[in-house]
């Protein structure tokens, strides 16, 4: 079994649901009292949140450039950065390391092709909604067509995950409006919706919606559970 290299923190609300989610798939995968070999490294995210809303993310890179030679320092065979948001400096990352990077938007675009999803809506923080290192791999990688909320319903998203969802908030009158949300982009024409952030998944589910959700945090882990073992 490989280790597993988690750069973690952003939130660590989100990072514990990898964690769980990591261990859970070794055990269904090899019973018994088999479970995951991570190596983690989990950082302050305050400095990194500030960094990103001030637009200095050279700086950002940098200190997950650093953390992620530690990773490998420790270990690790390969290395998922635990949030979609901060795969904008993934180019700046990989570059520092000698073990491969298994990216969050590669390992959904994978999900959405096997189940012949050609259009698909987006979820995630500003950043992610917005900026083209996401949304631009989903289409020119994988030719899908992406489509966000409108802006201010995006700017609703973008603050419910900063000021409620890192800090372990999920406050129902959120969850009615991103399960409004969801639903305008379904009418709009996707045939599903990616929750683009790492910790949507705690305020809404499958169970609350038809429109089919492709939670990043859940497939991410799946697919390091895969790879771990192959
Ligand atoms: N975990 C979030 C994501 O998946 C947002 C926090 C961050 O900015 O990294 O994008």
């Amino acid at each position: 079994m490989k280790t597993i290299g988690l750069l973690g923190g952003m939130s660590w609300e989100s990072t514990l649901g990898y964690y769980q989610l990591i261990n859970e798939g070794i055990k269904e995968k090899l019973g018994g009292l088999h479970s995951a070999q991570i190596a983690l490294y989990s950082v302050d995210f305050d400095p990194i949140e500030k960094l990103q809303h001030a637009g200095k993310w050279d700086e950002t890179a940098g200190i997950l450039s650093a953390a992620a030679k530690n990773i490998e320092a420790g270990g690790a065979d390969f290395l998922l950065i635990c949030t979609n948001t901060m795969h904008k400096v993934a180019p700046e990352i990989e570059a520092e390391i000698s073990i491969p990077l298994l990216h969050i938007a590669d390992a959904t675009a994978e999900v959405l092709l096997q189940d012949g999803i050609r259009t698909v809506g987006l979820l995630g923080t500003g950043f992610t909604m917005e900026q083209d290192f996401y949304k631009g791999r989903l289409k020119d990688k994988y030719g899908l067509d992406v489509l966000v909320p409108a802006k201010q319903d995006r700017e609703i998203v973008h603050q419910v995950i900063y000021q409620e969802l890192c800090l372990g908030r999920a406050l129902p009158e959120s969850k009615a409006a991103y399960l409004r949300i969801i639903e305008a982009l379904a009418e709009q024409g996707a045939e599903a919706v990616i929750l683009g952030c790492t910790e949507i998944g705690m305020l809404v589910s499958q169970a609350d919606t038809k429109t089919r959700l492709l939670d990043t945090t859940r497939i991410h882990a799946r697919k390091a559970v895969e790879f771990a073992v192959q």
